[in-house]
């Protein structure tokens, strides 16, 4: 909910966890890169601007570009993506060789990477690394012992406000972070989890492409356990199934999960036996290293109820059978091939509809990038962040922090004392430009050259007990939570930051060779976003300090609600598909942000000309060039099921709509001479204006 998010849907768990990395063959040339200024030939002149403005910038692109096979979708993201990833993956692979001047660090990453490369040694292993966790599960014989698994298997894996990682295939997902309530201090947010398939709705609808989506699965889990030489399959995978769904039911919804209003509570140590009987709590967060821990926010507590009563009502020889499916997804990407093309054939073909298997050095980059983020990411800022633009971008950041501040003071709606406190809101928030101040430390992370899955399953341990660590220490406003090398960007709601990794500051965002003004229109707009969201309705909710308190009046946030409600209704009208529209409620924290940054990028583009007049270039006047900057900037082509898994799971709207947020800003309309009658067309009243 909280990341600008250009983003791909990957294909399965662990390449989720690698955020989004997704590599080109390295033969290919990079468009992103040859291009400076707008993609002129993507311009489809004979729509226009104000029937589909997302076509007309686009349109030739769109009907000439191929998704690659290996891909669920494609566009300027992905291009910029592919670039930033074979420059990722050259460091990577020139880690893997071995120099008496290495660092550490840098042997780490080379090391990490050749193990997973090593595909004869991991044939020739099999299963056998993963048998001692096999036959742990397989040695469950009582309720203590199943919540000893269920709590040795936590990890530091989802993220409510951050990244929005709202999934873990554990049963349940930890994030360490600031207390809402306290921003001074560190507390565990205890999430459901326990679905292999991305989403509540994806077990629980009634649309016969989910219940299509349903027989494969099922499907799927009789494979798995066929592969791994489990007796009855097929009755096991329906048992696994049907406790799965019956977690379904208990989960809560994304729309209710986004809700930090709903999430934010308290539970002591004792509250979990009270609260959520049918797990032996103790022996679960003495597991979990979490026995010292008094306080946890607990995000959807019923779900948190319903699952640990399923612990004590299923059969053991059911959980028994469900952990040790769970236990062989988590690792497919680091099991022999016969694994890895099952978990790619349902989770890539059928979920995301991508068509082919991605070569294993790309895999392998996304695996090491994941695992050892902070250490490839300063690798790459050496070589491609130069100071130059970093100072570049700070000064483009500073621009539009004054931008924000002049749309407060402008304000009509907002109470002057309101206006004071996003003032001082805004004069703490903190921007991280490019990377992070100071680097995490890897050197406790064991990577063993030839233990590739055993390496894997060390850097989840790492990452969780650096995040345990945390546990009793003042909050650190400097923590990053995206790598350098990644195209994203993210706004850290509790922390009162911004995180712009250095990845979504190069061309076609953020280029020096090209006119200023098409900076403001695409990375200007991302930037105006993240800052947006600081004060949208869940930004309403965090103070200066990152406290979860209403600093807003009755008036103001009524004011905010009733513009938030025409947005909602304005995408509600978005239909890709005859049974699926865009949920205007689900994505209206983005949407409010699209907007609002947009807003602010053309201000603060305004502003950077002294009154003067901007050049055009490239036949386009200035104001046309910040708009078409914009909307070529969400140039993208879609599966079919991956834009569904989007629509149901994701807080952003699909790129299309996401450029037509033009119609919103009334210089748009004389750029481009939109009449009324024309689809994108709103009158004065209707477009919606919040900051
Ligand atoms: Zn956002």
């Amino acid at each position: 909910m909280k990341t600008y998010t250009r983003l791909i849907i990957c294909f399965t768990v662990t390449a989720l966890i690698s955020l989004g990395l997704v590599l080109a063959s390295p033969a290919a040339d990079s468009p992103a890169a040859a291009v400076h200024g707008l993609d002129l030939a993507a311009i489809d002149r004979s729509i226009k601007p104000g029937v589909d403005f997302f076509a007309y910038a686009n349109g030739n692109w769109l009907k000439t570009a191929q998704i690659p096979a290996d891909r669920s979708s494609y566009g300027s993201d992905a291009m910029l993506i592919e670039l930033t990833n074979k420059r990722t993956a050259a460091l990577i692979r020139e880690a893997d060789v071995r120099s008496a001047s290495q660092s550490a660090e840098t042997r780490q990453i080379g090391d990490y990477y050749a193990s997973f490369m090593d595909e004869t040694g991991i044939e020739a292993r099999g299963l056998t690394p993963l048998a001692p966790a096999l036959q742990r599960i397989a040695a469950i014989a009582d309720r203590a012992a199943l919540s000893r698994e269920l709590g040795g298997s936590v990890l530091a894996d989802v993220d409510v406000l951050n990244n929005t990682n709202l999934y873990t295939d554990n049963l349940f997902g930890l994030w360490f972070a600031a207390d809402l309530s306290d921003p001074t201090r560190y507390i565990p947010f205890v999430l459901q989890g326990g679905l292999d398939m991305p989403d509540r709705d994806y077990y629980l609808d009634g649309s016969t492409r989910m219940a299509a989506i349903r027989g494969e699965y099922k499907a799927h889990i009789e494979r798995v356990l066929t592969l791994a030489h489990l007796a009855n399959a097929h009755a096991k995978a329906g048992r696994i199934f049907d406790l799965e769904h019956r977690i379904a039911t208990v989960h809560w919804s994304r729309e209710d999960s986004e809700d930090v209003l709903k999430g934010n509570n308290r539970w002591t140590r004792r509250d979990f036996e009270v609260r959520a009987p049918g797990i032996d709590w103790p022996i679960f967060f003495k597991a979990a290293r979490l026995e010292a821990q008094s306080e946890f926010t607990v995000w959807q507590p019923s779900a948190v109820t319903g699952i640990a009563a399923l612990v004590a009502s299923e059969s053991l020889d059911t959980w028994r059978d469900y952990l040790a499916f769970h236990a062989i997804e988590h690792a497919a990407t680091y099991l022999p091939k016969a694994f890895v093309v099952e978990n790619f054939a349902f989770h890539g073909k059928v979920l995301a509809g991508t068509q082919a298997l991605r070569e294993r050095w790309k895999r392998g980059v996304d695996a090491t990038s994941a695992a050892l983020g902070e250490a490839v990411g300063k690798l790459y800022v050496q070589r491609y962040f130069s100071p130059a633009e970093k100072t570049r971008a700070e000064a483009l950041v500073a621009s539009l922090v004054a931008a924000f501040g002049q749309r407060i003071d402008n304000l009509d709606w907002m109470a002057p004392q309101t206006k004071v406190k996003a003032k001082e809101k805004l004069a703490t928030l903190k921007v991280g430009v490019g990377y992070p101040d100071k680097w995490r430390d890897y050197s406790g992370l064991k990577v063993i050259r030839g233990d590739a899955l055993g390496n894997f399953e060390r850097s989840q341990q790492f990452e969780y007990q650096r995040n345990l660590a945390k546990l009793g220490k003042p909050v650190d406003r400097s923590e990053w939570v995206m790598n350098p090398q990644l195209v994203n960007a993210v706004n850290l709601p509790a922390l009162n930051s911004l995180n712009f990794p250095a990845a979504i500051l190069q061309p076609p965002y953020f280029d020096p060779a090209r006119p200023a003004v098409m900076d403001y229109g695409a990375t200007g707009a991302t930037i105006g976003h993240e800052i947006s969201h600081s004060f949208d309705d869940q930004g309403a909710l965090f103070d200066a300090g990152g406290r979860l308190h209403n600093w807003w009046t009755k008036e103001d946030l009524a004011h905010f609600k009733a513009s938030a409600a025409r947005l909602v209704a304005q995408y509600n009208t978005y239909r890709p598909f005859p049974d699926l529209a865009v949920n205007g409620k689900q994505t209206l924290s983005e949407n409010i942000a699209d907007v609002a940054g947009l807003s602010v990028a053309y201000d603060a583009y305004r502003a950077s000309l002294h009154g003067k007049d901007a050049s055009a270039a490239q036949g386009f006047s200035a104001d046309q060039q910040f708009f078409l900057s914009f909307a070529q900037s969400w140039q993208q082509k879609i599966r079919e099921p991956a834009l569904r898994q989007r629509i149901v799971t994701d807080g952003h709207a699909p790129a299309a709509y996401r450029a037509d947020t033009v119609r919103n800003l009334d210089a748009w309309y004389p750029a481009f001479d939109v009449k009324p009658g024309e689809a994108l067309y709103l009158a004065r009243q209707d477009r919606v204006h919040i900051w």
